[in-house]
């Protein structure tokens, strides 16, 4: 089907070829839509951050740091002998080779698709018309392009505070090409990108030194996970230093000396900043075409991601709320519904973004879905919390001092589960199965119910009888 009218060159011009953007292109196109995409990036920025410099790098990379903690961990099973060396060269190199062909499936993708693909930085003129600036390859020029339908798919980038040596931190996108790699590392952040790239860095090698201004690591997420997770990446050997902040960074012939507020000193030889993300809306015209904006120049959207002006829709990290990839692909899906019908004998789709379940690749990971304790006191009242703290069967013989937290919280007028939580391995492969349990409204009592699988971690969350009545969790 296509809604072109004759006005224009293109039904749909999508700003962005990261997670949102190659999706909505690719389905508008399937839907008979004529679509161009701006990906500023050239090829190798297809995909977006998840798959250049955010989830799959950093998920690759984790597998790679747990490696040195299962080498350890397999005297305990018999194996002998001294544990392999990193070569951080090669684990680059083939990150560098995977990405390249995820960027090539991309763009097969996109082209198999009739999607026309513009490699180069795109702007706004007008409610309908966008520039694309060629890059070097496209011989500099560029090219105006009208469009129906205008789709805002720009995702985010990292943002550091101003500091004294601010020049010399890193962010999440230099993390993944460090040469050397760093002996000693500084992280400064307690959300999720910062404990994920401490507990890869630690595992990999690097003495990290992790600071966060708050008093727990994972803002946001439930207090108990929170607790427990600071507790494991101390034990796993990163010096988390929390209330902490760095007030001035030099570089010297030792190292990078990182001064924190109240005087004291940390040399490193690397500092990451992972202390938050800001839309990518930079010289995009936004202005120009009149779309509103709001806290750090995300862009505003209704409930069907239209922005202030009606032929212009904005998904994903740019509208700066829910970021996280399946998120921006969910949008992308409900837009091209919207704009160019559903598929052949299917609903429109809709966004729900209720119980969206998460993880965070820490050593050990975790694994969430629902309301956090406190939110759920604050929402519902009344509600039964059963929690459970345990050593993991593989660690009995490991060495490992790992534990794992499982913890469910209730609704007690309903009996419905209403927030999972998980710390401990593959807590995210966990809770995406229960997830759906959720979703379908399941209670307490349909846990009861349920068969564990014996001997796993998982049967854990189905054999949990006895609410909490001690309060938050401590170490033991
Ligand atoms: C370190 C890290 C780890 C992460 N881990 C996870 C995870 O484990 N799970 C998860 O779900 N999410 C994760 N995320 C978040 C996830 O990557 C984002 O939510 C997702 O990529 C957002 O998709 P998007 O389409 O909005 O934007 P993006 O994927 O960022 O794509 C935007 C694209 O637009 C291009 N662009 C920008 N401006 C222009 C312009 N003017 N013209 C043309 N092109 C332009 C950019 O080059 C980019 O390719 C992680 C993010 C980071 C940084």
């Amino acid at each position: 089907m296509s809604t072109q009218g004759p006005a224009f060159d293109a039904d749909l011009f999508v700003i962005g070829g990261g997670s949102g953007g190659v999706r909505a292109a690719r389905m508008a196109a399937s839907r008979g839509a004529r679509v161009v995409l701006a990906e500023a990036g050239g090829v190798a920025g297809l995909g977006g951050t998840c798959v250049n410099v955010g989830c799959i790098p950093k998920k690759l990379y984790s597998y790679a740091a747990h490696y040195a903690e299962a080498f350890e961990e397999s005297h305990g099973f018999g194996w002998q002998g001294e544990p392999p060396r990193l070569d951080w060269a090669r684990l680059k190199e083939n990150r560098r080779n995977e990405l390249q062909r995820l960027n090539g499936v991309y763009q097969k993708l996109l082209l198999g698709s009739g999607v026309e693909v513009l490699f180069g930085r795109a702007r706004l003129l007008d409610a309908h018309t966008v520039q694309v600036d060629l890059e070097a390859g496209g011989d500099g020029t560029s090219r105006r392009i009208t469009a129906r339908h205008i789709l805002v798919a720009t995702g985010g980038r990292p943002e550091v505070p101003p500091f004294p040596g601010r020049e010399h931190v890193l962010t999440s996108n230099e993390m993944f090409d460090l040469d050397p790699f760093p002996a000693r590392l500084l992280v400064v952040g307690g959300g999720y990108i910062a404990c994920e790239f401490a507990s890869i860095f630690n595992g990999l090698g690097s003495k990290v030194t992790q600071l966060y201004r708050g008093p727990q690591v994972l803002r946001g997420f439930d207090d108990d996970v929170r607790a427990f997770v600071g507790v494991e990446l101390v034990k796993k050997g990163i010096d988390l230093r929390l209330n902490a902040q760095v007030s001035a960074v030099e570089r010297t012939a030792a190292g990078l000396r990182v001064t924190l507020q109240g005087g004291s000193t940390v040399m490193v030889d690397a500092l990451l900043c992972a202390t938050g993300r800001v839309p990518n809306v930079e010289s995009l015209g936004l202005d120009a075409a009149g779309v509103a904006q709001g806290k750090d120049g995300a862009v505003l959207v209704d409930e069907q991601y239209r922005t202030s002006v009606p032929s212009i829709h904005a998904v994903g990290d740019v509208t700066a709320r829910v970021q996280l990839t399946p998120v921006a692909l969910g949008e992308a899906m409900v837009v091209v519904d919207r704009l160019f019908g559903p598929a052949a004998g299917k609903a429109p789709r809709s966004m729900d973004y209720e119980l969206i379940p998460t993880a965070v690749f820490t050593h050990p990971s975790v694994g969430t879905v629902g309301m956090t304790e406190a939110q759920a006191r604050k929402a519902l009242g009344a509600i039964d919390v059963y929690r459970s703290d345990f050593k993991a069967l593989k660690h009995t013989l490991s060495g490992s001092s790992e534990r794992t937290l499982m913890k469910l919280i209730v609704d007690a007028a309903t009996d419905r589960v209403v927030g999972l939580h998980m710390v401990g391995a593959d807590a995210g492969e966990i809770v995406q199965g229960f997830a759906v349990a959720m979703k379908a409204g399941a209670t307490k009592g349909d846990f009861d119910r349920t068969i564990g699988i014996h001997p796993t971690a998982a049967e854990e969350f189905v054999t949990l009888r006895e609410p909490v009545t001690s309060g938050a969790w401590r170490q033991s």
